[in-house]
């Protein structure tokens, strides 16, 4: 990180670098905080299979030519396994509703670098094999608890190109898109108008600082559709989900709002009163998490225009906290910190230290178990979904 004064810039490539869910199998990591992740991609379902049957097949069932399935910002933990086992057994049986024997499968699990691809990997169900090296695609899906499907990771940012030209024949994307490439500079610079000063979140921010956001986004998210549009094999279908809001003001973040610019907003403010870190420090902080409107979405497809548009709509995801007993406030107490934490522990760490970090986490999980029940009630999220095809 370059320090600037009291200020910490990150660019983009630092990030990038920077930027993971927490990994591991711990109790703050993202592969046991996603099950919020889980229910929500299974209420939508019904939508990735609809974007599915758009994909064109081969119907010459060369099979010399693999189908290639990718998950972007597949991160760690079963959701992305999951997703693929779906989008693979769902062409599959397309192929033999035609008639055709089903291809060979490829699957990319594309994450930037510092993702824990370790573990995922470890999560991954065993290959089919014999001793001689030949399985048939039947024999791989007649045996339960077995990948019919070949893997490799692919480390890098979704933001630019990560495969050969027209290799790709489906894009899946779930949660990721809201997570911008950098903090705007100008968010973070003293002597800009934009300058988010007292916050970490443009939640309750000025203009101006959301403005600098939802530019970023879409300059972002238009730098995605141009390396996808470079990727995706003719008759190829996307399918995209993200965080989104409801309200056309993008001051008002809606769900990721109240994740980020209350009890975690709170918790920075107490450790600048209690002196364990200067004002200027939090307010270098920011998160780089935008939750687009369906206007501010749907204005890059179109500016872009190298996709047809199935559908883009917001979908009600429900509320990011799975708990057990909704009425133990130290459960949904934990149960958001740990949400907060899997998400945004791994920048806050390098920010301010392991140390500071812990700290913060503890007040964040105390103001969230004071407010149990609000939370439960108000904390909702609601998703941008896109089903994109490739003429
Ligand atoms: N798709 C998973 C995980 C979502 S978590 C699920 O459904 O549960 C969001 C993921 O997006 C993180 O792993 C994060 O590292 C990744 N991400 C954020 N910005 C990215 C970028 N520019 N390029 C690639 N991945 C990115």
């Amino acid at each position: 990180m370059a320090p600037m004064g009291d200020n910490v810039v990150v660019s983009n490539k630092e990030l990038e670098k920077l930027l993971s869910m927490k990994g591991g199998k711990g109790e703050s990591s993202y592969a046991n905080n996603s099950q919020a992740q889980a229910i929500h991609a299974k209420s939508m379902l019904h939508l990735l299979k609809e974007t599915l049957d758009r994909v064109q097949l081969n119907a010459c069932s060369d099979d010399e030519i693999p189908f290639v399935v990718v998950d972007l910002g597949c991160s760690c933990g079963n959701n992305t396994i999951n997703v693929v086992d779906v989008i693979i057994k769902h062409i599959i049986k397309r192929y033999e509703a035609l008639g055709f024997n089903p291809p060979e499968f490829s699957a990319f699990f594309s994450d930037l670098p510092s993702n824990d691809f370790n573990t995922l990997f470890q999560l991954l169900p065993p290959f089919l094999s014999n001793d001689n090296g030949g399985v048939s695609m039947e024999e791989c899906l007649a045996a339960n608890n077995h990948r019919s499907y070949f893997v490799a990771g692919v480390p890098g940012s979704f933001y630019r190109r990560l495969f050969p030209a027209r290799s790709v024949d489906v894009f899946h994307s779930a949660f990721s898109l809201h997570w911008l490439s950098q903090v705007p500079e100008c968010v973070v610079d003293k002597r800009s108008s934009a300058y988010n000063k007292g916050r970490v979140f443009i939640h309750g921010a000025n203009e101006n600082t959301a403005n600098a956001y939802k530019k970023q986004f879409q300059t972002d998210l238009a730098g995605f559709l141009r390396a996808r549009s470079v990727e995706m094999k003719r008759g190829g279908s996307m399918f995209l989900v993200c965080l989104g809001r409801t309200s056309v003001d993008p001051t008002d973040q809606g769900g990721a709002g109240l994740l980020f610019g209350t009890h975690f907003q709170d918790a920075w403010d107490d450790l600048v009163h209690e002196g364990l870190i200067s004002s200027s420090k939090r307010d270098s902080f920011n998160i780089p998490v935008y939750a687009p409107s369906l206007q501010d979405f749907k204005e890059v497809v179109e500016e872009d225009g190298s996709f047809v548009i199935n559908k883009i709509e917001v979908f009600k995801g429900g509320s990011p906290l799975v708990v057990n007993k909704p009425d133990d406030a130290i459960e949904v107490g934990k149960a958001f910190a740990n949400s907060c934490k899997s998400v945004s522990g791994v920048l806050v760490d390098a920010f301010i230290g392991d140390k500071f970090s812990e700290e913060l986490f503890l007040r964040v999980e105390k103001r969230a178990t004071a407010h149990a029940k609000v939370l439960l009630e108000q904390l909702q999220f609601f998703h941008i979904v896109a089903s994109l095809s490739f003429p």
